[in-house]
C-alpha cells in the first residue's frame, strides 16, 4: 500500500480540523486531512448554528462545516475520507494508518472530536435539533418564554439548567436521585423562581409532531402512574462525552476527564504532536472554539516546522 509524506497530518474534518488545514495550507505546508466521515461530527449532526460569528442564525452545521471543508480545500488542503486506526508518534515522523493508506507527517494534528452517548429516551434521537438538545449556551435563546426540561444531576446539567433560568418560563429539573443536601450548586438550582425539580422521577418518552418536541412522560417512584407534561424543549445530560482517542494509545498524556493534555500552544506532551477541538474536553465546548484552538495549533506548526527545515526522512535509503 502507498506511504504518502505530508509536512502536516489531520485527524478529523470538524471545525477544528478544517480550521487548522486552513491556515497550515494558506502557510504552504502540504497538508492532508483523514476524516472518518464528514457527517458524523459534533458540527455535523448540529441543526441549527445561531452563535456561529459572521454566518446566518438559519445555517445548518453541516453547511457551515462544508464551507469550512471547502475553503480549506481551495487553499490547497488534501481532503480524503479515511478512518485512522493507529498512529506511530515516535521519532521526527509521525506514521497515521488507514485502511487507504499510511501517512507520514513533520506534524500532526489530532482533531477527531468527542463522542456523545447514544441517544437511549423513546423520542431523543426523532426530535434531535427539533426541541431535542444538548446544549443550553447554544440553544436556550430559542426558548424565551418557554417551558423547557433538563435532565440529568452531573454538573453539566446543573450548569446548562442554570443557563435556561435565563431564558424559560419554566425549567422541569428531572433527576432520579435526589442532588446532595451539600451541593451549593444544586441548593442554588432549586431557590430559582422558574425552575420545578422533579425529585426521584424517570424521563420515559418524549413527545411530538412535526413542529418538534411537544411534551414528555415522566414517572416519580413515589406516583403509581406516569404523568404527561406539556413543554417545548428537553435538554438532556446523561453522560458526559468522551473524547475520541482509541487510536493513540498511550503514546500521550491524557487528563482523567479523558482529554488530551495540551500547552497553549496547542501541542501534546509529545514532540510535533498538537491536539484541538472536542478531543481536549474543553468545559466549553463550541465550534468556534474548536476552530480558534484550529488555528493556534496550525501557526504553532508553522513556526515549528520552519525551525526544523533541514530535517531528512529516514525510512527511505537511497
Ligand atoms: C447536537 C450538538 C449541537 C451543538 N450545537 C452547537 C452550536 O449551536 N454552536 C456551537 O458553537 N457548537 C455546538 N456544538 C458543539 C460543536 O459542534 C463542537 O464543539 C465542535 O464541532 C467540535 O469540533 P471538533 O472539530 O473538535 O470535532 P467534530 O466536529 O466532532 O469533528 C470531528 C471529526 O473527526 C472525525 N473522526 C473521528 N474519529 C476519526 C478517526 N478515527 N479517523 C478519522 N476521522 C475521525 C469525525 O468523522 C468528524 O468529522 C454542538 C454539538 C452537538 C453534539
Amino acid at each position: 500500500m502507498e506511504t504518502i509524506e505530508v509536512d502536516v497530518a489531520i485527524i478529523g474534518g470538524g471545525p477544528a480540523g478544517c480550521t487548522c488545514a486552513l491556515y497550515t495550507s494558506r502557510a504552504d505546508l502540504k497538508t492532508v486531512i483523514l476524516d472518518k466521515n464528514p457527517s458524523v461530527g459534533a458540527l455535523a449532526i448540529t441543526h441549527q448554528i445561531a452563535n456561529y460569528p459572521g454566518v446566518s442564525s438559519e445555517m445548518s452545521g453541516e453547511a457551515l462545516l462544508t464551507l469550512m471543508r471547502d475553503q480549506a480545500i481551495e487553499y490547497g488542503t488534501d481532503y480524503r475520507r479515511a478512518q485512522v486506526f493507529g498512529v506511530d508518534v515516535n521519532g521526527d515522523w509521525k506514521t497515521v494508518y488507514t485502511p487507504e493508506g499510511t501517512f507520514k507527517s513533520r506534524a500532526l494534528v489530532l482533531a477527531s472530536g468527542a463522542m456523545g452517548r447514544p441517544a437511549s429516551f423513546k423520542g431523543e434521537a426523532d426530535f434531535l435539533g427539533r426541541g431535542v438538545s444538548y446544549c443550553a449556551t447554544c440553544d436556550g435563546a430559542f426558548y424565551k418564554n418557554r417551558e423547557v426540561a433538563v435532565v440529568g444531576a452531573n454538573k453539566e446539567a446543573l450548569e446548562e439548567a442554570q443557563v435556561l433560568t435565563k431564558f424559560a418560563s419554566v425549567v422541569h429539573w428531572i433527576t432520579s436521585n435526589d442532588p446532595k443536601k451539600d451541593d451549593l450548586h444544586a441548593q442554588d438550582l432549586m431557590q430559582q423562581p422558574n425552575v420545578r425539580h422533579w425529585s426521584k422521577t424517570r424521563l420515559l418518552e418524549i413527545d411530538g409532531n412535526e413542529g418538534g418536541v411537544t411534551g414528555v412522560i415522566l414517572k416519580s417512584r413515589s406516583e403509581e402512574v406516569q404523568q404527561s407534561l406539556s413543554l417545548d424543549g428537553v435538554f438532556v445530560y446523561m453522560s458526559g462525552s468522551k473524547p475520541i482517542t482509541d487510536f493513540i494509545g498511550d503514546q500521550i498524556a491524557f487528563k482523567e476527564d479523558g482529554g488530551v493534555v495540551v500547552d497553549d500552544f496547542m501541542a501534546t506532551t509529545s514532540e510535533g504532536v498538537w491536539a484541538i477541538g472536542d478531543i481536549r474536553n474543553t468545559p466549553f465546548k463550541q465550534a468556534v472554539v474548536a476552530a480558534s484552538d484550529g488555528c493556534i495549533a496550525a501557526m504553532a506548526i508553522d513556526r515549528f516546522l520552519n525551525s526544523r527545515k533541514a530535517i531528512r526522512v529516514d525510512w527511505v535509503h537511497a
